[in-house]
Parts: structure tokens; sequence; C-alpha cells
């Protein structure tokens, strides 16, 4: 019997861990892939306050042992459902169960996909939703990167430098991605943007991708463009399948200030919630103050 079990090995889960070892709960931490979530697969972070360039992996490496210098425990096991019997909570996993008073949701997101032809065929063979593992595959090469926000400018100006050249497509004609960002793609000389343009398909042989078919929004012509691999950045969906507690439309769980959700001892921090802006900043705040909640709800019991 736990006290709380946390789901998820990002940022808001480490945090959640480090602060709830502080409180001496008895704690599980449990992660279904790998310890860090979808930053530590970030070649630079600039924007974690004390740390102005950092790599994503060294940065998750550093709450890793934190949390586990406190002792915390950390266990490889995906979470299929959770049961609520009477004040306690059953987490199911892969791996058994894990019964509890509170459970923290730290679960993060994962790529959104475009839904276009050939991308489910050539996934693995040129297409990819993320640059610093396979962005080295396409040294010298030419690669397409769609999306406007912070992940597709980010991870253009990353792939600029190993590629030959590197093309953004984005489906309107202003980024939405922060202005520091955007300034460094504009200024990078082997980065052309395709402003108002969408990527209707992904094509190739059976050795991988050679070719795209792009079309201008403005025009409404469509043409071919040759690029070896394809980098898919058009936002995340929320890992929450497997709770029951209210969501919006896209999955992302409710929250009230505390990290609360709809059902008493089960919090929700991180990507994975409703919350205006999705960073590691933010993400630690939201993993401390849902240790910092779930402790006084395990007081009142
Ligand atoms: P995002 O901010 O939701 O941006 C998604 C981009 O994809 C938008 O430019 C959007 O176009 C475009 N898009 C969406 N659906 C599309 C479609 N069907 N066809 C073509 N384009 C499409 O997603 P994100 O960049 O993955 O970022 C997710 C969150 O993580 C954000 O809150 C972001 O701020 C945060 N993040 C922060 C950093 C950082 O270093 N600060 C780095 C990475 C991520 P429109 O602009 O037209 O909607």
């Amino acid at each position: 019997m736990y006290d709380l079990v946390i789901v998820g090995g990002g940022p808001a889960g480490l945090t959640a861990g480090i602060y709830a070892q502080r409180a001496r709960l008895k704690t599980v931490l449990l992660e279904r892939q790998y310890i860090g979530g979808q930053i530590a697969l970030s070649d630079v972070i600039e924007n974690y306050p004390g740390f102005p360039s950092i790599s994503g992996s060294e940065l998750m490496e550093r709450f890793e042992k934190h949390a586990r210098g406190l002792g915390l425990e950390i266990r490889f096991a995906e979470v299929v459902n959770i049961e609520i019997d009477g004040t306690e909570k059953v987490v199911k996993t892969t791996e058994g169960e894990f019964r509890t008073k509170a459970v923290i949701v730290a679960t993060g997101a994962r790529p959104r996909k475009l839904g276009v032809p050939g991308e489910d065929e050539f996934l693995g063979k040129g297409v990819s939703y993320c640059a610093t593992c396979d962005g080295p595959f396409f040294r010298g090469q030419r690669v397409m990167v769609v999306g406007g926000g912070d992940t597709a400018v980010k991870e253009a100006f990353y792939l600029s430098k190993l590629a030959s050249k590197v093309y953004l497509v984005h489906r309107r004609d202003r980024l939405r991605a922060e202005k520091i960002l955007q300034e460094k793609v504009i200024s990078a000389s082997n980065i052309e943007i395709l402003w108002s343009h969408i990527l209707k398909e992904i094509k190739g042989d059976k050795t991988g991708v050679k070719k795209v078919v792009v079309q201008d929004l403005k025009s409404s012509e469509s043409k071919e463009m040759e690029v070896e691999g394809v980098f898919i950045f058009v936002g995340i969906n929320p890992s929450t399948d497997f709770v029951d507690v209210d969501k919006d439309e896209r999955g992302f769980i409710k929250t009230d200030q505390n990290m609360e959700t709809s059902e008493k001892g089960i919090f929700a921090a991180g990507d994975c919630r409703t919350t205006p802006l999705l960073q590691v900043a933010t993400a630690v705040g939201d993993g401390a103050i849902a240790a910092f909640r779930a402790e006084a709800y395990i007081e009142s019991l």
C-alpha cells in the first residue's frame, strides 16, 4: 500500500517525486518508457532558469539523480487503468497493480500525426517526430519540417546544422513560435520557409522518402519537391486514456489551481493537463503543487 503513485517520469512527475520524498510519503513513480519524458529528446533548452543552455537529456538526468538521491522508488510499467475502491485507488499496470491513497498523473503528451498519405508508410524510413533522435541520419541531405510552433521552429534550427537544406512548411503566414526562436530560423541561411503551404503527400520507394507534394494555400497550386526526410511537429496529444476524470475535448485533464481533478485523490500535473503554457518550468511548478496537495489530501483521510 502506497501513499502516492506518480504516473510519468518527465519534469512534472520527477518534481512531484522530489517533493513527495521530502514529505516522507511512501511513493512509487511509474514510467512506461524512459525517464525524462519528451524534453529528454530535446537537443537544447534555453529557457529553464539557472541553465542558460543545457541539453534536455542532461537536465532530466539531473532531475532523476535528485529524485533517486532522496530515495524515490522508480518502476517501469505502463498504467492501463485506475480503479477507485472506497478511499483507495488501484493503479493497474502491465506489471501488476499498486494500491495507493493518492495518484498524480504526469504522463505528458505525444506528437500528433498529420494524417497525410505516406506518413505511416515511411515512418522510420524518412518520416520522423524527433529531430534529436533521427536528425543525424540526414547529414548533408534535404529535409522538410512541418509546423510553425515552438517545436517545429526549434527542431528546424537544430536540423539546419546537420542537413544541407531545411524547408519549413507552415500553413499560415505567421509563425506561432517564440520570437527568439523565430529569429534563429529566419537568419539561418539554409532554412527556407514555405509560408501558407501544406504538406499533402509523402512519396518514396522501399529505400525511403524521395519526394513530397506541397500545396500553396494562396494559389491552390501543388508541386513536388525532392527531400529525403520529413519531420512532423504539428502539436501534441495528451496521454490520458487510462484515467477516467473530466477532460477537455482534446483529452487534456481539467484541474483546478491545486492540480485537483474531478476525482478526489487524483491529481494531474504538466503537459497532460489543461494549461496555457507547456514548458519544463511550468511542469515543475505543477508537480510541486500536486505533491503538496496530495500530501494534504492523504493527511485528511
Ligand atoms: P503547437 O504549439 O500546438 O504548434 C503546432 C503547430 O503545428 C502550429 O504552428 C500549427 O499551425 C501547426 N499545425 C497544427 N495542425 C496542423 C495541420 N493539420 N497541418 C499543418 N500544420 C498544423 O505544438 P508544439 O510546437 O509541439 O508545442 C507544444 C507545446 O510545447 C507548446 O505549448 C509549446 O509552447 C511547448 N514547447 C515549448 C518549447 C520551448 O522551447 N519554449 C519547445 C517545444 C515545445 P497554426 O500555428 O496555424 O495553428
